[in-house]
């Protein structure tokens, strides 16, 4: 199909040009564990990377395969791996291709979870720092000789700092750093990450993507910017089977997905295959929600601070314009003191008060008692995560029916 169609169109139509069984229009779900051969020496091809086909579903499945190819167009990128959650993506790509000694760069603004896993890393004796990536600055300064991954995110949660994405891109490219971009906040919707010269992006596949709140999955993506060929943990076999521009996906699959063993099923990537076709449709409508109800919080009184990056209050608003096509679905607001927070949230009756984001229904979680309960009352000042936070992911429900909702819960 001609590269330059539509997003939507391309994702809707990226199946059935693989040529499903009996002109199915979606990829079968195929659920066998193992695949048989005639000749033993097609399997041998498979096992020695010099063949593609399906040996062992653990590292590969037809189903799984066209969400993974439905994920590099969505991407513009050059070839994708899904995995069980976003986290195995995430712990995947960090085990594969990180050794002892060296050193990984982190925005100092991550996912509760990965923050987590990375410390585990950390206790396993890798190298990783945090730093404030909303400057480059910080970035720079933080860059050592042994760096060879920049992590970062491109929204962050709760608190909405947007990295400074272009710039980190260049500084990566000139020093030759795998720079690694979690997309999951944006979705290839609102930015592709390719286009500030990303090495790899990371999609939680469980959130604006599947987007109804009812599969897990991870994904990451290879844009084909980075040159594998010179990288030295790649594992030796591999040079000597495959090009050097799959090197990089060769030894993610490989020793990431094969070797940990986060595995998509194949039922869960055909539930979220299916929900990425409406992925453009939902990120208008929860994104032009979202701006309608910051605004609304902005101006009321019993709202002390919002945090949207929509707003011309928000920091990197600027900087959000240029970079995103819309501000994203996610914001984080604080109450006034005199507002008793659980009894704010109880008086919720749609808004649903629920850990996810990215569902098509509207959630809202209070920070400090939860996702970032276990980080302590010291560290989330140091964060700047007030006790009255709440985190709300905005979904798809008629906006007249969201305001109302939380114009009674705050006794307008
Ligand atoms: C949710 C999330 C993840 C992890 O995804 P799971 O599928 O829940 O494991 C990673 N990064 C970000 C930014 C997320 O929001």
């Amino acid at each position: 199909m001609s590269t330059n169609r539509g997003f939507t169109t391309t994702i809707l139509h990226s199946d059935r040009l693989g040529k499903p069984e009996h002109g199915a229009l979606h990829k079968p779900i195929h659920t066998a564990v193992t695949y048989g051969f005639d000749d033993v020496q097609d399997l041998v091809d498979i096992f020695q990377n010099k063949k593609k086909g399906y040996a062992y579903s653990r590292q590969g499945n037809p189903t799984v395969s066209a969400l993974e190819h439905k994920v590099t167009q969505m991407e513009n990128g050059m070839a994708s791996i899904c995995f069980s959650t976003g986290m195995a993506a995430i712990s995947a790509t960090i085990l594969s291709l990180m050794k002892h000694g060296d050193h990984v760069l982190a925005s100092s603004y991550l996912f509760g979870n990965t923050r987590s896993v990375f410390q585990s890393f950390i206790d396993l004796g890798l190298d990783i720092t945090f730093t404030d990536a909303t400057s480059i600055d910080n970035i720079t300064a933080g860059v050592k000789e042994n760096t060879r991954m920049i992590f970062v995110e491109t929204i962050a949660n709760p608190g909405t700092q947007i990295a400074d994405l272009a710039k980190i891109g260049d500084l990566c490219q000139e020093k030759g750093i795998i720079y690694v971009v979690d997309n999951t906040m944006t979705s290839p919707y609102l930015f592709k990450p390719v286009n500030v010269k990303a090495s790899l992006v990371i999609n939680a596949l469980t959130k604006y993507i599947g987007g109804h709140g009812n599969a897990l999955g991870g994904s990451v993506t290879d844009t084909g910017l980075y040159d594998w060929s010179n990288f030295p943990n790649i594992f030796p076999t591999f040079k000597t089977q495959v090009k050097p521009e799959v090197l990089g996906m060769t030894q993610i699959r490989k020793k990431g997905l094969r070797d940990a063993g986060g595995t998509l099923s194949p039922e869960a990537a055909h539930v979220l295959s299916v929900g990425s076709e409406t992925l453009a449709l939902r990120m208008e409508r929860a994104c032009t929600n979202a701006l309608a109800l910051a605004t609304f919080f902005e101006s009321h009184p019993l709202i002390k601070k919002v945090y949207y990056p929509g707003l011309k209050s928000h920091p990197q608003h600027g900087l959000a314009g240029e970079l995103f096509t819309k501000y994203g679905a996610l914001m984080s607001f604080e109450l006034d003191n005199s507002i008793d927070l659980f009894g704010f949230l109880n008086k919720l009756k749609l808004v649903i008060k629920s850990s996810n984001l990215g569902d098509t229904r509207t959630l809202a979680i209070p920070v400090a008692h939860t996702i970032f309960n276990e980080l302590g009352a010291a560290k989330r000042a140091e964060m700047g995560i007030d006790d009255s936070l709440i985190r709300l992911s905005v979904g798809i429900e008629d906006l007249d029916d969201l305001l109302e909702d939380f114009k009674t819960a705050l006794g307008d």
